[in-house]
């Protein structure tokens, strides 16, 4: 693809993302997809609530474009059940009537924007790299808890002003619990994260890291901020200056 050098190459922006898109009507929803890879981006399509929401948990989307009128599970219950759950990917969702109870309704369910149909294809392209570009400046942030910090942007640690080096898996682990301050963040889900969906080896492993991690930014600093619940996972404690 040519560009002028003069003009920043938004035609690109964004390209290789991977956009899920959930809507039931058929022509509309393969519309969507081919258009939006047409312009770079790759494109998943579930046509049912229970398969986009299914998708839509994957580590691998990064945003979904979310029809509310739905067989199986409408649109606002796939979006509160996403965020329930804890998963943070951007959601547009499609209102099919432009009326304000729709989209405050859209809104509060955790979605990140609206649009109303009949949409215009540019406009959806405008707000889909729009909520991207705000998503990739959110995941660049500092993750703080208390004393512990994390840059996503250099991969770097840091515990009561001290650098703390991980490896790439310490890293992710511990990455993945910081996202979740406070809340239990399954084994399974862990493995998914760090070692990839495709991992066949000991689930184990996950207790190993865990043992590691508590070795650099727990044991030396005197905390106890990883906890085990047993059976279920790990949480980070969210005000680590708790006992
Ligand atoms: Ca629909």
């Amino acid at each position: 693809m040519t560009n002028s050098a003069t003009e920043p190459n938004s035609a690109l922006e964004g390209a290789g993302s991977r956009i899920l898109v959930v809507e039931d009507e058929a022509a509309l929803a393969d519309g969507v997809a081919r258009g939006l890879r047409a312009e770079g981006f790759e494109v998943e399509v579930a046509y049912d609530g229970l398969t986009g929401l299914d998708k839509a948990r994957g580590t691998d989307i990064d945003l979904v474009i979310l029809d509310i009128m739905l067989p199986g599970l409408n649109g606002y219950r796939v979006c509160r059940t996403l965020r329930a759950e804890g998963v943070g990917t951007p959601i547009l969702m499609l209102t099919a009537k432009s009326g304000e109870y729709d989209e405050a309704e859209a809104l509060d369910t955790g979605a990140d924007d609206f649009l109303s149909k009949p949409f215009s294809f540019v406009v959806l392209v405008a707000r889909v790299r729009a909520l991207l570009r705000r998503s990739v400046d959110g995941k660049a942030q500092p993750l703080v808890i208390g004393d512990l910090m994390l840059d996503p942007l250099a991969r770097t640690c840091s515990r009561a002003g001290q650098q703390v080096s991980l490896t790439t898996r310490e890293y992710e682990l511990l990455e993945a619990l910081m996202r979740k301050p406070g809340q239990v963040v399954a084994k399974s889900e862990l493995l998914d994260r760090v070692w990839g969906t495709d991992f066949e080896g000991d689930p184990n492993v996950v207790e190993v890291y865990v043992g590691y991690l508590r070795r650099k930014i727990d044991r030396p600093f005197g905390r106890n901020d990883i906890e085990t619940v047993r059976g279920v996972g790990y949480r980070i404690k969210q005000d680590p200056t708790a006992p």
